[in-house]
């Protein structure tokens, strides 16, 4: 199997140290192993995504010689906002299948369920209450997508770094995958893009590992191979805090021109 690796930055900053260093784990990974290692920009967030944050992520790589391979066809790094059109089919895919389904909740209705839950002392979970109502495309209903999330069992994997890991099922509510203007959430964006760019190790930053029983549950559903986890742990600073992208202290190109 050819090893093929990613970093899909989000372009909203800087490049910061604790990116950099996951960077540096999936190319050398990739490289020692005589595979590939490819970008992705993960701009679905159009007000805070900038040109120029791309533009600063390529000259860190750069300048820290982590050379990327180009994505074959047309994008050699392809950006989230442009595959608008992949994601609404992998949704079409999943109602017409039956593993996804329309819910006409408000988000006044999902706050009440998940507030009476908490008072209850049950998991803030949605309820599932548009499992079988069958909501179709035509009703005039302003409604999100769903993963109907099966009630028993549950999804364990290996991880490369973390060991074995896991979720039960019950943990996980049919969480959106489409809002109700079809854009869809990062869990569906991620697992469409790694499936179609042939990653085979997801090696990622600790603060991910708690996406990765949704992201399996979306293989399943899909019918797509996963790829292999390993989930780096993160730097903290001297107080133990994760290391905040905003500080302008840990940015790479900070550190360049010097
Ligand atoms: N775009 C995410 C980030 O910048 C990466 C998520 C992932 O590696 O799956 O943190």
């Amino acid at each position: 199997m050819a090893v093929v690796t990613r970093f899909p930055p989000s372009p909203t900053g800087d490049l910061h140290i604790g990116g950099a260093r996951t960077a540096l784990f999936c190319w050398a990974f990739a490289r020692h192993e005589g595979g590939r290692f490819v970008l992705r920009f993960e701009d679905t967030d159009r007000a805070r995504s900038s040109q120029s944050s791309e533009e600063a992520m390529l000259e860190a790589l750069g300048w820290l010689g982590l050379d990327f391979d180009p994505v074959p066809g047309p994008e050699p790094i392809p950006r989230q906002s442009e595959r608008g059109d992949r994601y609404r089919a992998a949704v079409g895919e999943l109602l017409a299948s039956g593993d996804a389904y329309r819910c006409v909740c408000t988000p006044e209705e999902v706050d009440a369920m998940r507030a009476q839950a908490r008072a209850e002392g049950r998991n803030p979970a949605y309820d599932g209450r548009c499992r079988d109502l069958a909501v179709g495309p035509a009703d005039p209903r302003p409604s999100c997508v769903r993963l109907r999330v099966p009630a028993d069992g549950a999804t364990r994997w290996d991880d490369l770094i973390a060991g074995p890991s896991g979720q039960d099922s019950q943990e996980v509510d049919d969480f959106v995958l489409a809002r109700t203007d079809g854009s869809p959430i990062y869990h569906l964006a991620v697992v469409v893009d790694d499936h179609e760019m042939g990653i085979t190790h997801v090696i990622r930053g600790r603060e991910h590992i708690t996406s990765t029983s949704r992201q399996l549950l979306l293989y399943r559903a899909l019918g797509f191979e996963p790829p292999l986890f390993a989930h780096v742990p993160l730097l903290v600073d001297a107080g133990g805090r994760k290391l905040s992208k905003r500080e302008a202290a840990v940015s790479v190109l900070s550190l360049i021109h010097i």
